[in-house]
């Protein structure tokens, strides 16, 4: 079973929810994998504190021009809708940062002047933390384009009861990526006009995708009811609410997660998860 773990927008607590689900999945003595995709800003090994054992670098085909066999046609520039290849006076130039390897320029290349080469994005840390099997993407400062990274981060999952997403925020192309191939997808969301401006964006988002999903609302006795009149009206199914507590605030500026540090957060995680097997259990049917 895949879970995607995201939010429309930063700091809702979608990593809090992401964290906590898998380790009280891995003390039930489920075999799970934690992969981490917000690979701008990872940050699941800072309560995970998985041991990181191999390291793998995250490479995209990128075109390489050979001068000598280039007759100056301009059939590269003409083919690529990136930008990234441009002939000028029947010289080739090309912007890496711009490809995204789609190999239409050196397949178009009419004297294989152009061939294919690669350029490293980003990289993959792969270890365990306890029982929980990690896996974390980390796009390189400067790089444009996650998705290839992200797409790497789900390719290194191993076979588990239980994979579990922790998609980027917002609801463009990276998050695309993550939530591809999942079973199901949790929006976790805070009960606050701008959680539920962002909200609205991920559940059009998941709907577009043909995706089931539902809501977990954190920091629930905080802010304001449009949240959950919004979810009835769009009968969206809220599976578990968070509340605002400040031992859990404590306790995450400590690098520590709730399920450890107070039973009581173990049973709701526990709740969740028995809810969401349900449903990815009703699904298959
Ligand atoms: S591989 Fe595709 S995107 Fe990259 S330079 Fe060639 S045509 Fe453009
Ligand atoms: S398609 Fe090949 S030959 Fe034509 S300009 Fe590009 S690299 Fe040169």
């Amino acid at each position: 079973m895949r879970i995607a773990v995201c939010s429309g927008k930063g700091g809702t607590g979608k990593t809090t929810v992401a964290t906590n689900l898998a380790v009280t999945a891995s003390r039930s003595g489920r075999g799970v994998v934690y992969l981490d995709c917000d690979v701008e800003e990872p940050n699941g090994a800072l309560f995970l504190k998985p041991r990181f054992t191999e390291t793998r670098p995250v490479s995209v085909s990128i075109p390489a021009v050979d001068a000598e066999k280039c007759i100056g046609c301009g059939q590269c520039g003409r083919i690529c809708q990136y930008g990234a290849v441009v002939v000028v006076n029947k010289k080739v130039l090309i912007f890496p940062e711009l490809c995204h390897g789609c190999a239409g320029c050196w397949l178009v290349c009419p004297t294989g002047a152009i061939t294919e080469s690669h350029r490293q994005t980003g990289r993959l840390d792969l270890g365990w933390a306890q029982d929980v099997y990690c896996v974390q993407g980390l796009l390189n400062i400067g790089e444009a384009m996650s998705p290839p990274v992200i797409a790497a981060v789900k390719k290194a999952a191993t076979e588990a009861d239980l994979a579990i997403v922790d998609a980027p925020p917002g609801t463009s192309c990276p998050v695309i990526e993550s939530l591809r191939g999942s079973d199901f997808v949790l929006l976790v969301t805070e009960p606050t006009p701008f959680g539920l401006n962002d909200l609205k964006l991920a559940v059009d988002m998941v709907r577009a995708l043909a995706l089931p999903f539902a809501v977990v609302i954190n920091r629930a006795d905080s802010g304001d009811d449009q949240t959950r009149r919004y979810c009835a009206q769009e009968q969206v199914d809220v599976l578990i609410e968070i509340p605002d507590d400040r031992q859990v605030a404590e306790a995450y500026s400590r690098g520590q997660m709730a399920c450890d540090v107070m039973p009581r957060y173990r049973d709701l995680y526990a709740d969740l998860l028995t809810q969401l097997e349900g449903r990815v259990r009703s699904l298959a049917r």
